[in-house]
């Protein structure tokens, strides 16, 4: 019984004396909490849907992060189904997005539409009319950073017609970064089977090509493989060369084509060696 009674003292004394701490320092605790490395987990920031008055379409927004004063940026993911995109808007100091998947358009006023895609990243300046959303057959994610002046990031106005959103794109070969982006089946059947190239140019390349999931020399790689293996010199020569873009070299290429002489027969890694020699010499 002394025993029981002892310990239940010492232990009423030790649950008393961290609270009065507690309550002494509640202050320089907060402080010091500010100071701490603050990771906010995966799922635990709620989604919500674009307003209806500001978007055109499903549009999810995924907020990031809101930086506390003096600080002033913030962030969300904001993904566009196919078809969906914002309203007209301007942002007093710009705004930079991020394509963290698919394809998807960028307009300022009075300016052709810009096609984006996953891993391009876009300033908007400060006070220029612009929009962003999904492609037409394609659904497109941005990370959207903005400042704010005065507590305010951002100025909506009239929603994007059906008219502005499926006007032109700007024109091949204008584009800073168009010769490193082109649209290949456009250019090659484009008029002679416009679906066709299509669904290459939005399909193929714009989504599956575009997939996380394996890297664009990862896939270059297996397609070379397949390539090969299937005898097809024309989709061959053109893989060569994108392969290459995606940072394939060309003494992988070549080992890759002496590998598959064993594995898809040497009449075929002739065929491909000799496609490879016309490829690599003329560049
Ligand atoms: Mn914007």
């Amino acid at each position: 019984m002394k025993l029981l009674a002892a310990t239940a003292i010492t232990l009423t004394l030790l649950a008393s004396a961290p609270a009065q701490t507690n309550q002494a320092g509640a202050a320089s605790a907060a402080a010091q909490e500010s100071q701490m490395i603050r990771i906010m987990r995966r799922g635990s920031q709620p989604s919500r849907q674009g307003l209806a008055e500001n978007f055109t379409g499903p549009v999810r927004v995924d907020p990031l992060f809101q930086a506390s004063a003096p600080a002033r940026t913030s962030s969300s993911l904001v993904t566009f189904e196919p078809g969906a995109r914002s309203a007209w808007h301007t942002h007093p100091l710009g705004q930079t997005l991020i394509v963290t998947a698919g394809t998807g358009r960028v307009q300022r006023w009075g300016d052709p539409v810009d096609e984006i895609r996953q891993g391009d990243v876009v300033w908007i300046p400060p006070g220029q009319k612009h929009w962003h959303g999904a492609a037409p057959n394609n659904s497109m994610a941005h990370i959207a950073i903005v400042e704010a002046l005065d507590g305010k990031a951002l100025e909506w106005m009239e929603k994007v017609s059906d008219a502005q959103y499926g006007s032109a794109l700007r024109a091949q070969g204008a584009g800073a970064d168009a010769g490193a982006r082109p649209r290949p089946s456009q250019a090659a059947i484009g008029d002679f089977a416009p679906k066709l190239a299509e669904l290459t140019d939005d399909v193929l390349y714009g989504d599956v090509w575009e997939r996380p999931q394996l890297s664009k020399r990862d896939r270059s790689l297996v397609t070379v493989a397949a390539l090969i293996a299937m005898n097809r010199p024309d989709q061959f020569r053109s893989h060569l060369v994108r392969a290459r873009d995606n940072g394939v070299t060309q003494d992988e290429l070549i080992e890759t084509i002496t590998h598959l002489a064993f594995y898809a027969g040497w009449p075929n890694a002739v065929t491909a060696i000799a496609v490879a020699r016309e490829v690599f010499e003329k560049k």
